[in-house]
């Protein structure tokens, strides 16, 4: 199965807590983004996040990967012992391919594609850089970008 995941973080050491998440899947790496700053949206003043895509070929089936994603976003936590607070790593399963064809989820405990993908500039703009033939629901990800603000998702550095 291939699989694109949209990581991110907004805690002090952000830039560790995305490494930590690229570097468990880095066996299973075909293609990363680089590292991007963007600022928070909502009520809730918080810093801002560092985010990028990991794009990674897996035997795991889809909810194996979330149960993956989420002990990796619980070592994050566990590890700034952080109790209350913003999120330290997210890790979000954005599409999954099996054999070139996208599985299609409504199940609420795994959604795919993600439902929010096709309108965060934060998500398809790594993704573009990591895959610029990447297509969600049949659209390219390029033209899902067209006329979308990116202005302030700024490329910060490499993994
Ligand atoms: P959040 O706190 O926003 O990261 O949401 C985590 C919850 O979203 C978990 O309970 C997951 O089971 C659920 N979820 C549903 N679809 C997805 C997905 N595509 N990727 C990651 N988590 C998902």
């Amino acid at each position: 199965m291939r699989a694109v995941l949209s990581i991110g973080s907004n805690m002090d050491d952000r830039d560790a807590l995305l490494r930590s998440a690229y570097d468990y899947f880095a066996p299973e790496l075909v293609a990363a983004s680089s590292i991007y700053s963007t600022p928070p949206w909502g009520p809730v003043s918080q810093n801002d996040f560092l985010n990028a895509i990991l794009i990674i070929d897996t035997d795991r089936t889809p909810m194996q990967l979330l149960a993956a994603a989420q002990e990796v976003e619980n070592a994050a936590d566990r590890r700034r012992e952080v109790r209350w607070g913003p999120r330290t790593l997210d890790i979000d399963i954005v599409q999954c391919l099996i054999d070139d064809v996208e599985v299609i989820s409504a199940d609420p405990v795994l959604t795919l594609p993600h439902p929010w993908a096709q309108e965060r500039a934060f998500v398809l703009a790594p993704w573009l850089e990591a895959d610029p033939e990447a297509e969600l629901r049949g659209e390219p990800v390029r033209a899902l970008l067209e006329g979308m603000d990116t202005s302030e998702v700024r490329k910060v550095s490499e993994f």
